[in-house]
């Protein structure tokens, strides 16, 4: 059975956090390319600094930048077994890069679907960690991140204004993944606003029944 898995969605569906279980699941990595990217933007390395204003403005990183971080990312030893990659891809170019990554091999894509009022309330109530950028719900214990110790604070980009701009991004160059995949084997559809529970246990369905 493979367990290549991209997780498709718009931001606040709930990828993160259902990545995070599936992964576990499965006993492969969650690869977020979000995670990867704050991490360097914390670090100020010189990826961070490149991308550090397109994103904070909810734009989307170059392609070839990304391609270029997730091959890296996938050819590590952990993701041999195979890997949920969570935010990428996010556009047709991505997609195809990842094809050729994979070379052919059949992919997962879950879609997480929840309506655009929900997303906003979720987004508006999200925390994540000052200091190593890990999503609060993953990880919070007792008002503090759970990895690092750090306060929780709201993400740069998780304000109203660049919250609206991500879901325009979102719908011009991502939802258009959508048909791109619909027709692939693998591909499933999740309603995403109900519990998490119910959310994770379809998705483990989705990939331990179906065969891409
Ligand atoms: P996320 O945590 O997945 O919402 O990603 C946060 C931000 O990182 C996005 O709004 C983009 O600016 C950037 N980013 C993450 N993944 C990608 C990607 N695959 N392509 C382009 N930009 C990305």
């Amino acid at each position: 059975m493979g367990r290549d898995v991209v997780m498709l969605g718009p931001p606040g569906a709930g990828k993160g956090t259902q990545a995070e279980r599936l992964a576990n699941r499965l006993g492969v990595p969650r690869v977020s390319t979000g995670d990867m990217l704050r991490e360097a933007v914390a670090r100020e390395t010189p990826l961070g600094l490149e991308v550090k204003s397109v994103m904070a403005s909810g734009g989307l990183v170059g392609d070839a930048v990304m391609v270029a971080l997730v091959r890296d990312r996938l050819a590590q030893p952990d993701a041999a077994p195979g890997f949920v990659l969570d935010g990428f891809p996010r556009t047709i170019v991505q997609a195809e890069a990842l094809e050729e990554l994979v070379g052919g091999r059949p992919l997962h894509v879950l879609e997480l679907v929840v309506p655009e009022d929900e997303l906003v309330r979720r987004l508006g109530g999200r925390r994540v960690c000052g200091s190593c950028g890990a999503n609060a719900a993953m990880s919070e214990r007792g008002g503090r991140c759970a990895r690092c110790g750090g306060s929780l604070v709201q993400r740069d980009d998780d304000g109203a204004a660049v919250v609206r701009e991500r879901l325009r991004v979102y719908h011009r160059d991502t939802a258009p993944l959508v048909e791109y995949y619909r027709e692939s084997p693998g591909f499933r559809r999740i309603d995403g606003a109900r519990s998490p529970d119910e959310v994770a246990a379809d998705l483990a369905r989705a990939v331990t029944e179906r065969r891409p």
